[in-house]
């Protein structure tokens, strides 16, 4: 299974990932980080293909996406 990991104190709280997700896998949560901002969080979901559109957008660099290379990527 592919995932993500965000790190939440990176994290500013701009909600472009969310926007980019193509399948709605992250949302901004209710708790804030250290610098003030509610940060984005992601819950492991089978449905995440690895795409890495999330950490391509990310502006502080605060996803990291590890793809299952046994995957069928069709
Ligand atoms: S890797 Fe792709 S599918 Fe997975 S959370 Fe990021 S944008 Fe969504
Ligand atoms: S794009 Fe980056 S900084 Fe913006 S909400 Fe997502 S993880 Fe946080």
């Amino acid at each position: 299974m592919s995932k993500i990991e965000i790190d939440q104190e990176r994290c500013k709280g701009c909600g472009l990932c969310t926007i980019a997700c193509p399948k709605t896998l992250i949302k901004i949560g209710e708790e804030i980080n250290r610098q003030g901002y509610f940060y984005a969080i992601w819950e492991a979901n089978e449905q995440c293909t690895g795409c890495a559109i999330c950490g391509e957008i990310c502006p502080d660099v605060a996803i990291r996406v590890w793809r299952d290379r046994g995957e069928s990527r069709t």
